[in-house]
């Protein structure tokens, strides 16, 4: 029988342990924080993306697309709340009319049911929204990824996984097998995979590989509408997002408790797992100064666009004016903040944002060093994908 270390109790993490265990490995996880899906996973917006926005072709598109139907099986299937509620990405003036049309070639070409609807239409939908033109996606869904980690954990659990919370891999020795130092032991395997999420380049330098990507942490705030108005939004509203960015644009969407969550932004985070401005790493500060993609990102994107996103964290006011496009009854007093989320986003030395999934191997390595937004939507295709490569045979 195979023995696999995975490295990280994200949603990716336990997913890849599940399907090696399904194929009959015997898996080990590591995960350093005490509970499951304590970064990404659990601070994310718990949407279930229709795979919409993706490059055709892409292992994003691919995996998005058949993800959407896949996690909405397992969350049925395991007592996880889901709900298909479909969502409305919004043209908010005839400028953004092209954008919105592309949109509707890529749905089309992913295979991904979206139709174009009048402003009218629109309204039957969002009575509050504010748009000339909308693409309606049905296949859009609502969900609780921590609970899916909690049902994955279980099934593991079950079947006699390893599971290990509160257990950092400090060091790792990769040869023949591999070995994990954990630092009160050291676990020995026949491979590893690497699902750290926001420390997976480090961890993939801890085994040996120098990856081509380096991990830059943006984080994400939410804002959430205050119950009484909590009524101008029924489902989840999107703007047009920006073909040159990675991020979707700040939007505003029902979660499974009726609550509605605005956001997340995007702007540089301080830490990998940084929440709030005052959290900061000079290491990682450091990490991230030294490498030549940063500088050349910056040069891409801090005039206007970052310094935009700074102003709009540090001010309710930009904020909600973001919010209002969308939905112009949103005003300041009617949000209030309700944490952030960080992304882990590959950065090139060119300083491109790596768009696709990135997944490199070694002989007995997988390490998965790219794995944002869709990937939680995409986990149970990403895992079987990660279980089917030649290392891990
Ligand atoms: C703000 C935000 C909004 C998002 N919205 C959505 C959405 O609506 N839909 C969607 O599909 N996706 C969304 N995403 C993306 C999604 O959350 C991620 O793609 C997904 O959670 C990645 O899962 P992961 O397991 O790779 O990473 P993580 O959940 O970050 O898990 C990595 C784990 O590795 C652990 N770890 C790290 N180092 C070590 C170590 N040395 N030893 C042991 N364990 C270690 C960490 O503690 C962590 O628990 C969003 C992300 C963010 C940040």
């Amino acid at each position: 029988m195979k023995r696999v270390v995975v490295v990280g109790g994200g949603i990716i993490g336990l997913a890849v342990a599940w399907e090696l265990t399904r194929r009959g490995a015997a898996v080990t996880v590591l995960e350093k924080e005490a509970h499951w899906a304590a970064h990404q996973t659990g601070h994310n917006s718990n949407v279930v993306h229709a795979g919409l926005y993706y490059r055709p072709g892409s292992a994003k598109a691919r995996m998005s697309v058949a993800g959407n139907r896949s996690i909405v099986d397992f969350a049925r299937e395991n007592g996880v709340p889901v709900e298909v509620c479909g969502k409305l990405v919004v043209a908010t003036d005839e400028s953004e009319l092209p954008a919105l049309a592309e949109l509707a070639r890529r749905a089309e070409a992913n295979g991904v049911p979206a139709r174009l609807i009048s402003r009218e239409e629109a309204l039957e939908y969002e009575p509050e929204v504010s748009c000339v033109r909308a693409l309606r996606v049905e296949s859009t869904g609502i969900i609780d990824f921590p609970a899916i980690c909690r049902a994955l954990a279980g099934l593991l659990a079950d079947k006699g996984a390893d599971l290990r919370l509160s257990t950092p891999a400090r060091g790792i020795r990769a040869n023949r097998g591999v070995e994990v130092a954990t630092g009160t032991e050291v676990i020995r395997a026949d491979a590893l995979v690497n699902c750290a999420g926001l420390q997976s380049d480090l961890i993939a330098r801890l085994a040996g590989i120098t990856p081509r990507a380096r991990i830059v942490p943006f984080r994400g705030e939410y804002y959430t509408l205050r119950p009484d108005r909590s009524s101008l939004v029924r489902g989840l509203i999107y703007p047009v997002p920006d073909p040159a960015l990675p991020f979707l644009g700040v939007h505003l969407t029902r979660m499974l408790d009726g609550s509605v969550h605005a956001g997340p932004n995007a702007v540089l985070a301080l830490r990998r797992e940084g929440y709030r401005w005052r959290d900061i790493s000079p290491a990682d500060l450091a990490g991230v100064a030294r490498f030549p993609g940063t500088w050349r990102l910056a040069r891409k994107y801090a005039f206007p666009t970052g310094l935009d996103e700074v102003r709009r964290s540090l001010s309710k006011r930009r904020f909600a004016a973001s919010l209002a496009r969308l939905v112009p009854a949103v005003g300041p007093d009617d949000i209030v903040r309700h944490g952030s989320g960080v992304r882990a986003q590959a950065l090139l030395p060119d300083g491109s944002l790596v768009d696709d999934f990135l997944i490199e191997t070694a002989p007995n390595q997988v390490h998965v060093l790219n794995a944002p937004s869709p990937a939680a939507t995409s986990a149970l295709e990403i895992a079987r994908h990660v279980a089917g490569l030649e290392s891990l045979r």
